[in-house]
């Protein structure tokens, strides 16, 4: 059995992915969703000179030297609402009331605040006043937000495999695009194995588990922004491992992801299952937890076979799987944020590339990190307590307390 190390199993494991084909979706429906193309400012935004400020649009000019001892008196020839376009030009010695984000009428050159005058009102349906008194100097531009300031029209606005965050949504709507072209979201068929799993809700019977790794997993690749289609859990025997992989074949999935059954365990029939109509490689990987992993094809599916131990499991999705379901989603290379963390304690490994859950918290504008609880891989509780996953470089054997090393933010 070939022994890997982490960065060429995970080589190997992306260079069978790519993108998956586009779709156009309406605007509505594509939150998370990967951008395909790049997309284009088709108008300058925002699109016309407006007031940032409930205020008066005037002449800077004829603010000069104001002040509440010294007001300046102009007088006020139009009111601008938002939504509307005055076709007052301001002359010297007037002014318009205007609303924030109202369009900016020809003369002006800046505005001032409502609360810089002696009309501070800005109660509903208040009349504009026929004069206003100015408290303060305004210079050219003051509280204008100019045409072109956020965007100029033809410049790129998102660039392709762009993640369609809340505000990416936003800035589209904002350009007016209503139909979008992303990636098709990735499916993923998940399976468990072994005899000794039980529904969430069975009661436990002796030598029995919970299946914990369907849950956990199909939270991951929902995380990572795919599809789970739960398959349960498969016997150990080949006439069910091998019905499982039928039916997500027939499920036409991008990845077949499993965990358990894949070590050399006398009971592991995933290999045998996956090599009747496809191919597996399996390999050690120079890491800790999660040194067996499976990787194949059935039926021309990616297959990706985890540990079935929570805590590998868990570390094997992120080191491999991740990263995977971010290329066939269009977002490309995305492992967890890797951030520079300091040992608050001295931390021994074997030599493997290892993944030991911590906790981090700052003092004093450091990162420290704490191991949390077992690092046993069987041990889900200290894991789901924990908010990072240290990472000892392959060859390392003792990390002193006070060193930095990466780790990943879970
Ligand atoms: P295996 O890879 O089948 O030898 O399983 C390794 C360990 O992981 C065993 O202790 C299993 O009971 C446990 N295990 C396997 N599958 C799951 C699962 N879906 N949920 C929780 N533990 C599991
Ligand atoms: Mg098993």
């Amino acid at each position: 059995m070939t022994l890997l190390s982490v960065s060429d199993a995970r080589a190997r494991i992306l260079a069978q992915f790519q993108p998956l084909p586009t779709e156009s979706l309406p605007l509505a429906d594509c939150l998370s969703r990967i951008l395909a193309e790049d997309v284009f400012a088709i108008d300058d935004l925002p699109s016309f000179d407006n007031s940032s400020m409930d205020g008066f649009a005037v002449r800077a000019a004829d603010t000069a030297e104001a002040s509440s001892a010294s007001p300046r008196r102009l007088r006020v020839v139009a009111d601008i609402p938002a939504g509307s376009v005055s076709t007052a030009l301001i002359a010297a010695g007037e002014a318009a009331r205007i609303m924030t984000g109202a369009h900016m009428p020809v003369g002006a050159d800046a505005v001032i605040p409502v609360e810089d005058t002696d009309f501070d009102n800005r109660d509903a349906g208040a009349l504009a006043p026929e004069r206003i008194e100015i408290f303060k100097p305004a210079a050219v531009g003051a509280y204008i937000r100019s045409r072109g300031m956020d965007i100029h029209r033809g410049e790129v606005a998102l660039r392709a495999g762009h993640p369609l965050t809340p505000r990416a949504l936003g800035l589209l709507a904002t350009l007016g695009i209503a139909v979008v072209t992303i990636y098709r979201k990735p499916r993923v068929a998940l399976f468990s194995s072994g005899d000794e799993l039980l529904e969430v809700d069975a009661p436990l019977s002796p030598g029995k588990i919970h299946d914990s790794n369907s849950y956990m997993l199909a939270g991951l690749i929902r995380s990572a922004g795919a599809e789970t289609l739960k398959l349960g859990a498969a016997k150990d025997n080949f006439s069910s491992v091998k019905a499982t992989l039928d039916e997500a074949a027939r499920l036409q999935v991008d990845l077949i992801l499993s965990s358990a059954g894949v070590s050399v365990g006398a009971y592991d029939f995933v290999k045998a299952a996956l090599e009747s109509d496809g191919s597996m490689d399996f390999w050690r990987v120079n890491m800790r937890p999660g040194k067996p992993l499976a990787f194949g094809t059935y039926r021309g599916i990616p297959f990706i076979g985890l540990p079935g131990n929570p805590v590998s499991a868990f570390v094997g999705f992120e080191a491999f799987v991740r990263e995977a379901l971010g290329k066939l989603s269009g977002l490309g290379g995305t492992r967890r944020q890797e951030v520079r963390v300091r040992c608050a304690e001295e931390i021994r490994s074997d030599g493997r590339e290892s993944y030991l859950h911590a906790s981090i918290q700052e003092e004093n504008g450091v990162w420290q990190a704490y191991l949390t609880g077992h690092q046993g891989s069987g041990n889900l509780s200290a894991l789901a307590n924990a908010n990072a996953l240290l990472i000892i470089p392959a060859g390392v054997k003792c990390v002193p307390a006070g060193q930095e090393i990466n780790a990943w933010l879970i």
